[in-house]
């Protein structure tokens, strides 16, 4: 089964029609680069939604992955593994958190942490402080819980009534989040620092740094969604390290896991525990193949390599901006959103074309390249994208 339209005519006779496929069918990668079904090459800059942190079947992580494979490939929760436990300590030494509850990916992660926040200002406070403030344009999954935290009516319309207790204020506006701290009974307020399906939008540090006073203050959980920030995205480790603010829980996923499904909540001294025996759980959760993959990810994520991923940032930045067809370039490290003039539909079917596979987000393209994208890949494809943004 290797024919074009076969394929694509089978997938729309048997998958769910959830999402807009582009019309292309790919086969193979490595690396930075991945092949069609017709044998067309392409860099990629969307790393299936930033989780292929070092491109298509990197050789280190699929070594991690398939050792780990042939040893023991799951166990459930009812026995201890050395990935899980090993990883957590990783994760941990890394942030400063304590403690790690293992998903299978980022809305999983989310709802962990809503629960979090939820006992912990129950214990505290009383069963009626259950309100989790989020932003206004946030993305925080697609369940019905981590939908309502989602500060966006078109994803919410079809599926009311959602979980309740949620409430979203403007991002940047540190006065309208006070006032709804002050009205209602919140438990935790949860950001993600650079906003990426709404736009790739970073945070004001003064509004994060503000939000972190608050929390301090009102004995409220400071939460940081990393989904898509995290594992090196935009230059640090996790997003909230470029604010200088150390949050109560941290929530990663995507990039984590390096093309496994993993989701990841991370529980700071004030909460980390929180969560009991029977208080959460997930079958898949801590996976040992899974923790092995993300432990082999994070090895790599050191220093040199942050640095590199900052300076490679950088370099798309100067070329982007100013270029013909070019408003404005917004995010941090290699997680980009690129205004233009022309339809961002348009100028990704040119980077198509021309063997180039970008993102949206909202009205924008969208990159998120691999980490290690090696610098010539990177300057092809970053010429093919002026040229796209070009207008006629
Ligand atoms: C992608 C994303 C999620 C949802 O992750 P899934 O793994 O699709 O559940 C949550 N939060 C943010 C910020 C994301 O980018």
């Amino acid at each position: 089964m290797t024919d074009f339209n076969a394929i694509q005519a089978l997938d729309r006779e048997y998958v769910a029609p959830t999402y807009g496929r582009f019309p292309v069918t790919l086969v193979r990668g490595e690396g930075a680069l991945c092949w069609d079904d017709q044998g067309k090459e392409y860099i990629d800059l969307g790393t299936g939604i930033a989780v292929n942190t070092f491109g298509y079947s990197d050789r280190v992580w699929a070594e991690a992955v398939e050792k780990q494979l042939r040893c023991l490939q799951h166990t459930s929760n009812l026995y201890y593994t050395a990935p899980c436990a090993e990883l957590a300590r990783e994760l941990c030494l890394r942030t400063g958190m304590k403690k790690v509850f293992f998903g299978n990916s980022g809305a999983e992660a989310n709802e962990c942490a809503i629960k979090v926040a939820r006992k912990y200002a129950m214990e505290r406070k009383g069963p009626e402080c259950f309100y989790i403030l989020t932003l206004v344009n946030s993305f925080h999954g697609r369940t019905l819980t981590t939908l309502a935290a989602t500060g966006q009516e078109v994803f919410h319309r079809l599926f009311n009534p959602l979980t309740p207790g949620f409430l979203h204020a403007e991002a940047n506006d540190l006065a309208a989040v006070e006032a709804l701290v002050q009205k209602y009974p919140v438990a935790g307020i949860l950001i993600e620092t650079v906003q990426g399906e709404g736009g790739v939008l970073p945070l004001e540090a003064d509004f994060v740094r503000g939000i972190e006073a608050l929390c301090r203050r009102e004995d409220i959980l400071m939460m940081v969604d990393e989904v898509q920030t995290g594992n090196g995205r935009t230059g640090m480790l996790y997003g909230y390290m470029h604010f200088g603010v150390t949050p109560d829980v941290v929530t990663t996923a995507k990039g984590l896991g390096g093309g496994l499904p993993i989701g990841a909540c991370m529980m700071g001294e004030r909460c980390c525990d929180v969560l009991g025996k029977g208080d959460h759980g997930s079958t898949f959760g801590g996976n040992p193949v899974a923790c092995a993959g993300a432990l082999s990810v994070l090895d790599r994520l050191d220093e040199a390599l942050l640095a590199s991923v900052r300076e490679k940032g950088a370099y798309i930045r100067a070329q982007l901006e100013g270029a013909p067809g070019v408003e404005s370039v917004t995010g941090m490290g290699l997680m980009l959103g690129i205004k233009g003039k022309k339809k961002s539909a348009d100028v990704l079917a040119f980077c198509r074309e021309h063997g180039v596979l970008c993102l949206t987000a909202k009205d924008k393209v969208r990159l998120l390249p691999p980490l290690n994208i090696p610098m010539d890949l990177l300057k092809k494809a970053v010429s093919v994208l002026k040229d796209a943004f070009k207008e006629d």
